[in-house]
């Protein structure tokens, strides 16, 4: 055939192919379009941003230059100690080095030349303080704020943020905001007023969308990221699903995809980058390969996530791996939310204990949200099921905490919540009675709860060790001592709530090298094809480092796997 005939037989090419538009994406379209080449990007969904969209918008990179500035000087062979501790084996060393020396440059150039920003949170510690190398903060960035209305009509094609990373599902906060309001430091309810009030008088933009245009998190970090695609006049192509990778020679040369009710085939002349996000939302991969019972609506990612990439890729004989895995917590779907919540500080915050069917705790409840769900699957035995496992607290707590969609009872009274999420939570005026109606047995869940208002005073968990660490702390009460994770469940009525091993996300799936180049399964690279995210096996392996450990890396291979695309040397970092 002759190169005319090829470039005929396509309706569109463009040098870097692009499929997702996550925050992975987006970093790798931006490289690329800055190193000369022309760039489109593929989307399912009829919103650009995913799963990185809803998020928390956190990026964990250690040794990075944001943080330096600010007074924090990591180094990075403590960064090597501490992510290989975490990490060990189930990922190569050359993935892991590439991690660390690419992470900091992948920020550094988001900064210089695009209109991210970041603060580095300082108090924010590695999930894992007792392996050598860790931090007590300063290796997780946030996004800033960012204003919409520099994105124009762009901004409600953005996939809207997670319900649970917003006041009342509507109004936005940063993390240290989202904390000042938890910890109800000085100064906590002006935030919140100042909060509420930008929201309210945004007019008459409050008459056209309840969304809010203060972007925060995962939605101000995608907004960001738009803004500087637009920029670039850098295109978007939704509701584009990616169907089926072309090959020539052995080559990865382009996608066909689904647009406008056709079929079309787009060339990626230089490369084409799969970053279409995990299988979260495929019910049919979640039983083949997560730990059983596995269920979607447990899952609190972007519900496009269906794993089609991770399919074309097994067709065409990539390596897979880490299929097992996600970035797993415990979860529950509310009644009005299309996804699931995922706790973050319900199990954090004094006065609440998590059982199995027994009545027994089985875990430290404030650890890092994946050591719960692994022990969810790991402790789920006859004797003492552990999913769903039962969320207890009592009047005290539900009067000064959120929990899922429900204010602090104090702002918020069981008689003002909506209906439909009071049936979820069993409500009783004895442990015993609650116990009974929740299905859990009496005298194990009148024991604990005994025991752990004997820990509240003592300030001492002995049996799990809660609030011991200092990420323990960061989401605990600061007002409350001797420990601010542990609080007596004492006063009724006292409330209990199911609760599954959920995720933000899959994180197995193509194997790729430290060049992010997609392997097949003898690990040799599969020529022009790059894939970042999590439709790839993480880098992270089993464990969960730090916040932002997945989108840290999204963003990082998506950088790298542009620039090696464009044969722009990466950094191996040996
Ligand atoms: C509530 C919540 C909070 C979180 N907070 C954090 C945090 O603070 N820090 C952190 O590191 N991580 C966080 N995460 C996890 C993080 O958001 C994800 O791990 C990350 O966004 C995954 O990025 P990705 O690019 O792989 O997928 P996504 O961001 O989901 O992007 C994939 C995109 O590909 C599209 N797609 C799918 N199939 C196709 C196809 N066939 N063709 C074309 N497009 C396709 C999808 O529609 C989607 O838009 C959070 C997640 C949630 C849900």
């Amino acid at each position: 055939m002759s190169e005319q005939t090829v470039e005929n037989a396509w309706d569109h090419a463009v040098d870097l192919l692009i499929v997702g538009s996550g925050a992975g994406a987006m970093t790798a379209a931006l490289v690329g379009c800055d190193a000369g080449a022309d760039v489109l990007l593929i989307e399912k969904g009829d919103q650009y941003g995913g799963s990185s969209a809803m998020s928390g918008g956190g990026l964990w990179i250690p040794c990075n230059s944001v943080a330096r500035e600010a007074g924090f000087e990591d180094d990075p062979e403590e960064a090597w100690k501490y992510l290989k501790g975490c990490v060990g084996d189930a990922t190569p060393d050359a993935r892991l080095r590439a991690y660390l020396a690419n992470a900091p440059k992948m920020l550094d150039y988001l900064v210089a030349n695009t209109r991210t920003r970041f603060i580095p949170l300082m108090e924010y510690a590695d999930y894992y303080p007792n392996v050598e190398g860790s931090t007590p903060g300063g290796r997780c960035l946030d996004p800033v704020n960012f204003d919409a209305r520099a994105l124009g009509d762009e901004f409600l094609k953005m996939r809207e943020s997670a319900p649970q990373q917003q006041i009342m599902g509507r109004i936005s906060m940063t993390i240290p905001e989202a904390r000042i309001s938890l910890a109800r430091t000085p100064g906590w309810m002006l935030t919140l007023m100042r909060l509420f009030f930008r929201y309210a008088f945004d007019l008459p933009w409050r008459f056209k969308s309840k969304r809010d245009r203060n972007l925060a998190m995962g939605n101000s970090l995608v907004g960001m990221l738009r803004r500087s695609l637009m920029d670039r006049n850098i295109p978007i192509w939704l509701e584009t699903p990616a169907r089926g990778l072309i090959v020539e020679d052995g080559r990865v040369v382009g996608v066909e995809a689904e647009r406008n009710d056709k079929r079309i085939r787009i060339r990626g002349k230089k490369a084409v980058i799969l970053a279409a996000g995990g299988f979260e939302a495929n019910q049919a991969m979640r039983e083949k390969y997560l730990p059983q019972p596995s269920k979607a609506e447990w899952s609190s990612a972007n519900p496009n996530n269906t794993g089609d990439i991770i399919n074309m890729g097994i067709e065409l004989g990539a390596g897979i791996g880490l299929m097992d895995e996600a970035w797993w917590g415990p979860a529950v779907k509310f009644p009005g939310d299309d996804r699931a919540r995922f706790f973050v500080i319900e199990l954090s915050l004094p006065g609440s204990v998590l059982v199995n069917r027994s009545g027994r705790r089985y875990v430290n409840e404030a650890s890092p949200y994946g050591d719960k769900v692994a022990a969810m699957y790991a402790k789920n035995t006859p004797e003492g099921e552990t999913i769903p496992s039962y969320l207890v607290f009592d009047a005290n707590f539900r009067k000064k905490y959120p929990v899922g969609p429900l204010l602090p009872g104090a702002q918020q009274p069981d008689w003002a919540a909506p209906k439909d999420v009071m049936n979820l939570i069993v409500k009783a005026n004895s442990i015993r009675e609650l116990a009974e109606k929740l299905g859990v047995d009496a005298d194990g869940l009148e024991d604990t709860i005994a025991k752990m208002n004997e820990y509240a005073k003592t300030g001492v968990d002995p049996e799990f060790g809660r609030g011991d660490t200092i990420f323990d702390r960061y989401y605990g009460d600061t007002h409350v001592t001797p420990n601010p994770n542990l609080g007596p469940i004492d006063k009724p009525p006292f409330y209990g709530m199911r609760t599954y091993p959920g995720e933000l996300g899959t994180k197995g799936g193509l194997l790729v090298d430290e060049r992010s180049r997609v392997l097949d399964e003898s690990g040799e690279p599969i020529p022009g094809l790059y894939a970042t995210g999590n439709c790839t096996a993480s880098v992270m392996g089993h464990t969960y480092p730090g916040p932002g450990a997945t989108l840290g890396p999204a963003t990082t291979f998506g950088f790298v796997a542009a620039r090696d695309a464009l044969g722009i040397d990466s950094d191996t970092g040996s």
